[in-house]
Formats: C-alpha cells, sequence, structure tokens
C-alpha cells in the first residue's frame, strides 16, 4: 500500500511547547545522555575484559611449565669413616700462661681456642672421630710444674692411644716484631705429620692465609710433646706470631680462628679417610 498524497501525516514533534514540556524535555534529554554514557562504559568495560583474558591467556601460554625440581641435598655417608683418635692439645694453660702477646693477651687463652675450634671441625667432618683434649678450659689436670705438665700431656694422649697427636701454640720472637710466618715441629722421620702439615699449607692458601710457613725437625728444635710421642704421628702448629702486633690482632679474630682450624681439620680429616679406612 503506498501512502496517499492527500494524507496527512502527523508529525511527530519534540519540540516542546508549553514549560511542563519544556521541563520533561529537558529530563529525558538528560537521561538518554546518561544511558548512552553508561552503554559506552559497559562496551568499554567489556572491551578492557577481553583484552586481559587474550593477553593472561598469551602469557599463561608462552610461560614454561614449573618443573618439579628435586631436593639436592647430597648428604655424605660418614657411617664407615674410621674411628681414630685424635689427641689435641691446646699449649699451656693454668699456672703456665706461655707468652705475653703483644696486645697484652695470653697464649694459653688463643690455644685454647684454635685447638677446640679444629676439634669441632674435625668432629663435623668425620663424627666417628674421637677426640681427646689435654684440656677444654683454664683448668688443668697435672702439676704445676713444666716437666710433669709436659709429661702428662703425653701420658693423655698414651692413656687413649690416639692415633694421631697435635699440640697448639703462638710463636713469639721479642728480638724481630715483623715475623709472621708459621711452623709445624714434626719428627724427622714422621712422614705422616709432614704430609699433613704441607696440606695445610695448601688449604690455608687456598682460604686466602697467605704466609710463609716451615716444617721444622725437632731433632733440632727438641720439644718434649713431639719427642716422647714414639711412634705417633704429632705435630705441634705455631699458629703464628703473637709478637707481631698486626698477626696478635688477626689471629684472634674468630673468623681467622674458624680459617686456620678449619684448614687444618680439613687436612687431618682428607688423610685419615684416605689412610684409615678399611
Ligand atoms: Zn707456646
Amino acid at each position: 500500500m503506498s501512502n496517499a498524497p492527500n494524507k496527512k501525516v502527523k508529525r511527530v514533534t519534540h519540540k516542546p511547547t508549553t514549560r511542563q514540556q519544556q521541563i520533561r524535555y529537558a529530563k529525558r534529554k538528560k537521561s538518554l545522555r546518561r544511558r548512552r554514557i553508561r552503554n559506552r562504559l559497559i562496551v568499554l568495560g567489556g572491551s578492557v575484559l577481553i583484552l586481559w583474558a587474550i593477553v593472561s591467556l598469551v602469557v599463561h601460554l608462552l610461560t614454561p611449565a614449573p618443573t618439579t625440581t628435586k631436593k639436592t641435598t647430597t648428604t655424605t655417608d660418614t657411617s664407615n669413616y674410621p674411628a681414630v683418635t685424635v689427641c689435641v692439645d691446646p699449649g699451656h694453660g693454668g699456672y703456665d700462661g706461655g707468652n705475653i702477646m703483644a696486645d697484652g693477651t695470653s697464649e694459653k687463652d688463643v690455644t685454647l681456642k684454635y685447638a677446640k675450634t679444629f676439634g669441632k671441625y674435625l668432629k663435623q667432618m668425620n663424627p666417628n672421630i674421637k677426640i681427646v683434649y689435654t684440656r677444654t678450659s683454664d683448668t688443668i689436670s697435672w702439676p704445676e710444674d713444666e716437666v710433669e705438665d709436659l709429661k702428662d700431656r703425653v701420658k693423655i694422649a698414651d692413656k687413649a692411644n690416639a692415633d694421631y697427636f697435635i699440640s697448639f701454640h703462638v710463636d713469639s720472637n721479642i728480638d724481630d716484631s715483623s715475623l709472621n710466618s708459621y711452623s709445624f715441629y714434626v719428627r724427622g722421620n714422621d712422614a705422616v705429620s709432614t704430609a699433613i702439615a704441607k696440606k695445610i699449607h695448601t688449604n690455608l692458601k687456598k682460604a686466602g692465609w697467605n704466609y710463609d710457613y716451615s716444617i721444622q725437625d725437632v731433632s733440632t728444635y727438641p720439644l718434649y710433646v713431639i719427642t716422647e710421642q714414639k711412634n705417633r704421628p704429632s705435630m705441634l702448629y705455631e699458629v703464628g706470631y703473637g709478637s707481631n702486633l698486626d698477626q696478635a690482632k688477626a689471629l684472634q679474630k674468630t673468623k681467622n680462628i674458624n680459617k686456620i682450624a678449619k684448614a687444618a681439620a680439613k687436612a687431618y680429616h682428607d688423610y685419615i679417610l684416605k689412610h684409615d679406612s678399611k
């Protein structure tokens, strides 16, 4: 059906006429605008959500799946480690203070720290090792007599049937305060202690303790605690010079005590593991 030209089509006009209509018209316009803004916001929000979902999916696909990492705690089986006995002797003690170091500290207090730290490390490395100390504090079990003192230290090692003996000391030279080396005193025919002393030196160098060292034969420097040990591998270890003020201080730093004692303990541990295993 076609529109007849004569038919009057009522034109709908939105133009407000009365005041009331004007108000209604303004309200409608306002609400329409609001609806338009809301619709735009909904569309925008939706787009953002879709975009976020796409990005998340891409990121998820690109990220490698977490691999289940196995715990790599390697526990060494020490149950078969040699159950040898090591006699550890902190030099001096009690009535005998040893040298007075450049900072006024008594040698006996420093040797005790070295001996105990050495024993602690050695026991950690090999729980089967038996550590026998000649003293563990300033209290001594021997008479206040220099000869009996040394005799009793050897007796303690004998009684424990110790396989090894090590005595810790701090060297002193009041004529030359620049000395800063360390030395090992062994019997000339004690190849075991000589080998271990060399290994201690290697370990110390690795640990960054770079000083000269020497291995001395007790036939030139008689030391009762070494000469009287008969066939037992024995060494007297002078860890450094307390007469040198810088070294006296350095030798008392915990990190250096640990470094030196650990280097010595590792040398003994490696030797024992290699030669005393059945
Ligand atoms: Zn000493």
